[in-house]
């Protein structure tokens, strides 16, 4: 199978306020797209995150203060999405895949979270990941927000190659750690953020990684609340250099912030027709 989509209603119903509109809409216009053909293109339908990871990856005390809190289940559901997602790629049954979720995950620290997030949703998924044995991985998050979260997770550890694109200004690159924090400042055009992407991919060429995800916040785009200024245009342009760089390793995409459903309707079909090779379709 090409692409292994991971989704479940529950994302639309009880996701987060902000994220989860543009949900079931984005689904429908992925089902009517033609490209979800059951055969190189499938539709799975995540459990939730085994909560043992879920409590490996985050402090007893940020566990506690989520206990009572309304998106905690809609938020391991999410984590068992991009689990199930990654599971899918990292055992040789999908190529790629994209996971839907109903809270995002890189605002959300090992002891604290913040933006939409609870828990970290890669973060707990490259735990399970360690244990089928894979070991170095390329997290591309284009999300325009900075990934504190999985800054915290990653930061030291080399293993985990960590390119952030955010709406700050500056570049801060620290190679002894993969970790490299691209600011395009505020308002950034198709063309400066798909130049900074081409370069920063260069970066990521000699580092061994065994499977990639992208940390997907359509926030980038213009209509949306984050702070670039993409159009339609740069998310197949996103995808297809992506999934260039990542040839035949698994590419996991990780649906993040972005709260226009007219947006999410068009870059989520257009993302997975590159991802099936069907792009322009
Ligand atoms: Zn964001």
């Amino acid at each position: 199978m090409k692409v292994a989509i991971t989704y479940h209603e529950d994302f639309g119903r009880d996701g987060f306020s902000v994220l989860k509109e543009r949900i079931r809409p984005s689904f429908e216009a992925l089902m009517e797209s033609g490209v979800v053909d059951g055969i190189d293109v499938q539709v799975f339908k995540p459990s939730p995150a085994p909560i043992e990871l879920v409590r490996r990856a985050h402090t007893s005390s940020h566990m506690e203060s989520m206990e009572t809190d309304p998106y905690r289940d809609v938020a391991i559901l999410s984590a068992g999405s991009v689990m199930m997602a990654s599971e899918l790629v990292a055992t040789g049954q999908a190529e790629s895949a994209f996971a839907y979720t109903g809270t995002a995950g890189h605002h959300a620290s090992r002891g604290s979270a913040w933006g939409f997030c609870y828990f970290n949703d890669v973060a707990i998924t490259i735990l399970r990941l360690k244990e089928l044995g894979l070991k170095r991985i390329l997290i591309v998050d284009v999300d325009p927000h900075f990934g504190d979260g999985t800054r915290d997770f990653f930061g030291n550890d080399p293993d985990v190659f960590h390119i952030n694109f955010h709406s700050g200004t500056g570049e801060k690159h620290d190679p002894a750690k993969n970790n490299y924090d691209i600011g395009l400042g505020f308002g950034a055009s198709d063309e400066k953020f798909l130049g900074a992407l081409r370069s920063s991919l260069e970066l990521a060429k000699d580092f061994d990684f065994q499977i990639a995800f992208v940390i997907f916040g359509h926030d980038s785009h213009q209509d949306d609340y984050g702070g670039f200024n993409l159009t339609f245009d740069a998310y197949p342009r996103m995808a297809q250099m992506i999934k260039q760089t990542v040839g035949d390793k698994g590419l996991v995409y990780v649906l993040s912030g972005g709260s226009c459903v007219h947006v999410a309707k068009q870059v989520i079909p257009d993302v997975v027709r590159v991802l099936a090779g069907r792009w322009p379709s």
